[in-house]
């Protein structure tokens, strides 16, 4: 695969944006180089190797980092990540990505990422829970309900969540702030967290799509139902989309996980799936039923109206972009979409919804969990929350697409939904630091 990677696509795109922005401003009010070199590479990056005690009475070393893209609104936010593969590259594009979302989905936060190498897949439950404590220890210094809030994302959840909850409340001795449980969204909701926030990115993602059909921007297609949908990644987003758009009547032919796919042109039942990959000791799809079984390296190119890649990063590249056969990709996972797979895809006129449009509302709700701990909020239904979801994905859409219109007549040329989403969020933070000022 020659495709840049995503650390190199995301600056590549950044300064694409940038010098869009300038041949559209006229030469007096072009943005200012050094603020565009602020905001063009993480501001801190927090390191830290550190020692945790195996079930094994052994001591290993890991690692991890937290970065922290832009610190001009605070707090930052953005997931935590467990893999092998995490590394500071990959977390650096991760937490730009995070500032460019939060900014057009109008929440008061810029990004971060963190992430630790390891495998979950070959750790006790114990020793995950030692790995989380140590790392929230190793970061007491970042994190806080006012500085630098986490949240899930690959391989972490509400359990994490609650462990590093647990571990700031242990730290903060004679230090109290206002609501400790700020300190990470998408935790348990004994400790405040919110029902919604488990199926807030899918959801999200699905009033975005409803809305892009809705405005009948998508050729061929103006509703969900009936429609094929392929899923690659059936984790907590990957398995939410699925169930949420089954219930929109749309028919989910075929989704995957790290193991391999399941395919099947009748129609799945997520929720008889995820029971099955739960009670599996593989903890897979795969052997679902005995249903064909999809490569999983393949899925992007199994005929369907929706595609949602769900899983990780570099999923849609220039090896595969030519043969993806549907109508529409939304960009549930951060990062699946190549330069050249972009320009293919859209050669071939499919519809691209990108990653911080679509999958904003994790973050979103998140913003409504900070915001409910911190005023001490527990009378809010999931209700209400679910309205403003849909009014804030449905803002954060058309900002993206208003953006889109005016850029494409600026320049004389069509520029994608992700430019756009991205010189929105250029032009605002550029435009927020000139006005707020530079220390001292
Ligand atoms: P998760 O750990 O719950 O699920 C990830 C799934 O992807 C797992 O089922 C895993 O088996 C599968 N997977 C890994 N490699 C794969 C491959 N090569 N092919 C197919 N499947 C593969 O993670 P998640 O929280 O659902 O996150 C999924 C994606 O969504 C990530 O890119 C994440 O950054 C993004 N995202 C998540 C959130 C959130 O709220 N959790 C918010 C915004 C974006």
């Amino acid at each position: 695969m020659n495709d840049e990677t995503y650390l190199v696509r995301t600056i590549l795109l950044f300064d694409r944006a940038v010098n869009t922005i300038n041949c559209a401003r006229g030469s007096r009010e072009q943005l200012k180089a050094g603020i565009v070199d602020m905001l063009r590479k993480p501001q801190r990056v927090h390191h830290a190797r550190f020692p945790v005690k195996m079930d094994s009475d052994e001591v290993r070393m890991f690692e991890g980092w937290r970065v922290q893209h832009s610190l001009d609104k605070a707090p930052t936010k953005g997931g935590l990540r467990l893999s092998p593969d995490v590394s500071l590259e990959e977390l650096s594009a991760l937490a730009a990505w995070m500032t460019w979302k939060n900014v057009i989905a109008g929440t008061p936060f810029t990004g971060a990422k963190g992430g630790v190498v390891c495998d979950t897949k070959k750790l006790s439950e114990a020793e995950l829970s030692r790995i989380i404590r140590r790392f929230a220890y190793e970061m007491s210094h970042v994190f806080g309900p006012l500085s630098d809030v986490p949240s899930p994302d690959m391989y972490t959840g509400a359990r994490e969540m609650a462990w590093i909850y647990d571990t700031f409340t242990m730290m903060l001795a004679k230090n109290p702030v206002a609501n400790p449980q700020a300190v990470v969204t998408g935790k348990p909701a004994a400790f405040g967290g919110l029902e919604l926030r488990k199926e807030a990115t899918a959801l999200g993602g699905v009033y975005v799509l409803e809305e892009a059909l809705r405005r009948k921007e998508i050729r061929g297609i103006d509703s969900l139902s009936g429609k094929t949908v392929t899923i690659q990644g059936f984790g907590k987003v990957g398995y939410a989309a699925a169930r949420l758009l089954r219930e929109q009547n749309a028919r989910i032919i075929a989704v995957s996980d790290s193991k391999g796919g399941i395919y099947s042109p009748e129609g799945l039942d997520p929720v008889a799936v995820l029971e099955y990959k739960r009670a599996t000791q593989g903890n897979s799809v795969v052997g679902y039923q005995n249903l064909a079984a999809v490569n999983r390296d393949a899925i992007q190119t199994v005929p369907c109206d929706i595609f949602i890649p769900a899983a990780s990063q570099d999923s849609l590249t220039s090896a595969n972009a030519e043969q993806v056969q549907a109508k529409i990709v939304l960009e549930l996972a951060n990062g699946p979409t190549t330069l050249e797979a972009e320009e293919l895809l859209a050669a071939k006129g499919v519809f691209v919804i990108p990653d911080f449009v679509a999958n904003a509302g994790g973050v979103v709700v998140s913003y409504y969990e900070w915001q409910a701990n911190l005023s001490y909020d527990r009378e809010t239904t999931d209700d209400v929350y679910r309205n403003r979801l849909r009014q804030q994905m449905i803002q954060t859409y058309e900002r993206a697409r208003e953006t889109q219109v005016k850029y494409s007549k600026l320049c004389k040329h069509s520029i994608s939904l992700r430019e756009a989403g991205l010189i929105f969020g250029i032009e605002e933070l550029h435009d927020h630091i000139l006005e707020r000022g530079i220390f001292p």
